[in-house]
């Protein structure tokens, strides 16, 4: 390819990147998610020296250089095991300590969850180890599930395993 097609080429990369961003914003949220634990977004951007490290320590591999290089969490990879290596290989001042709530966020069940159609599914709570996911019986229907937002620690388990991508995230200030 000659040179005066590099910003061509530029552009096709920044569309493709803008592509897979908003696909992750549309199956987990409103937004990326940086890693647990992490410091506000703006404290993290500007201390993140986007070296990759906490991406090869996630034992689960769901860590990912998203826009711009920095780590966000791509659920529909794996879930978070809260196994902390991110945080241990990081060298930068960017994660709050880890007695902390890990994350914000909860699972949100969606309207497309196939119980709202009568169809019984229960893929999602199957995963839950916190037990999160409870299911309700109404009479005529079959059982369909609501979040327990104490128990939930945003793990993501639940995001893959829904066959209809049903769960995504919501934040309290939403
Ligand atoms: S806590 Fe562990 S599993 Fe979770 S993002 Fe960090 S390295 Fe990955
Ligand atoms: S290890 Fe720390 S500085 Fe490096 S990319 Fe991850 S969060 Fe940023
Ligand atoms: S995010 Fe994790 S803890 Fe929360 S409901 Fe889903 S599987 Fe359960």
């Amino acid at each position: 390819m000659t040179d005066e097609n590099l910003p061509r080429r530029r552009f096709l990369r920044g569309e493709f990147l803008r592509t897979l961003q908003s696909e992750r914003t549309a199956l987990q949220g409103f937004q990326g998610v940086r890693p647990p634990w992490a410091k506000a977004n703006q404290t993290f951007i500007d201390a993140c020296t986007r070296c990759g490290d906490c991406v090869a320590a996630c034992e689960t591999h769901i860590l990912i250089q998203g826009e711009g290089g920095f780590p966000e969490i791509d659920f529909q990879r794996g879930e978070c095991t809260f196994c902390e290596k991110c945080v241990s290989a990081c060298s930068a001042s960017v994660f709050r300590p880890t007695n902390e709530m890990p994350w914000q966020h909860k699972a949100d069940i969606g309207e497309n969850c196939l119980t709202r159609q009568n169809v019984a599914c229960r893929s999602c709570q199957d995963c839950c180890e916190s037990r999160a996911i409870r299911f309700t019986l109404a009479l005529g229907r079959v059982a369909a599930p609501t979040i327990d937002e104490s128990a939930c620690n945003g793990c993501g388990a639940c995001i893959r395993s829904c066959p209809v991508a049903a769960i995504k995230l919501s934040y309290p200030e939403e």
